[in-house]
């Protein structure tokens, strides 16, 4: 009997822990510092409001690591898991990299949104967006200087809540992968999973605010325990 026995639906949280080795620094909660930007600043509705050109440099320049950064085994081996595992999986990504996909990941759901993306204030369209967007260039669609990052700020709504809530309660495993449990909606998936009869993991660099409420914590580098994890789940 092997611990996989009765899995079938897994949802995988993925956080900064994942990206922060391949060189992408995000948010820390512990000082509320991203890049040496105090949150409120860079990252609320607020701050663009009040200084859109800052917000928009911070994130040209996100979007610029993004494009130079490349994933590691971590995301290597989740890009495997979603090509061999024939039962539903789901991969919620706090991150707003790429590196789930472009390491091969198809099932993939960006929770805050992605650097790649430029959202557009006048049409609600969305583009994949490479370039910068400080030089205020149209809307491809509707040619309004009115884009703005395609991420979920703090104080907005988190993208798609009723889907990955809905995978919560179809899944059979809950994994957490390399975050830090401090940032609600996401800190409460592990409880939410566990209430509808998941078994709960976390694979975390150090215990988290959340270690408590799951199954089993293993401690260690996402880019090693990862990989191992994958090999025992496809056995
Ligand atoms: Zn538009």
């Amino acid at each position: 009997m092997g611990r996989m026995d009765g899995i079938r639906n897994i949802v995988i949280l993925t956080g900064a822990g994942i990206s922060a080795e391949s060189g992408l620094r995000t948010f820390r909660a512990e000082d509320g510092l991203w890049e040496d930007h105090r949150v409120e600043d860079v990252a609320t509705p607020q701050a663009f409001r009040r200084d859109p050109e800052l917000v928009q440099r911070f994130y040209d320049l996100r979007r610029e690591n993004v494009l130079a950064a490349l994933p590691n085994p971590a995301h290597d081996a989740l890009a495997r898991l979603d090509r061999e595992w024939r039962g539903d999986l789901l991969i919620v990504t706090q991150n707003i990299d790429d590196l789930h996909e472009r390491a091969g990941a198809s099932r993939v759901l960006h929770m805050h949104g992605e650097a790649l993306s430029a959202w557009c204030t006048a049409c609600d369209a969305r583009h994949r967006w490479t370039g910068t967007l400080l030089d205020r260039p149209p809307c491809p669609a509707c040619g309004a200087a009115q884009l703005r990052p395609d991420i979920v700020w703090f104080g907005e709504m988190p993208y798609q809540m009723d889907r990955i809530f809905a995978a919560l309660a179809r899944a059979d495993l809950f994994v957490s992968i390399g975050t830090s449990g401090a940032v609600y909606p996401a800190a409460g998936f592990v409880q939410q999973a566990a209430s509808h009869g998941a078994r709960t993991l976390e694979l975390n660099l150090e215990r988290s605010l959340g270690s408590s409420a799951f199954d089993e914590t293993r401690l260690g580098p996402a880019s090693e325990l990862v990989p191992q994890w994958v090999d025992e789940v496809l056995g």
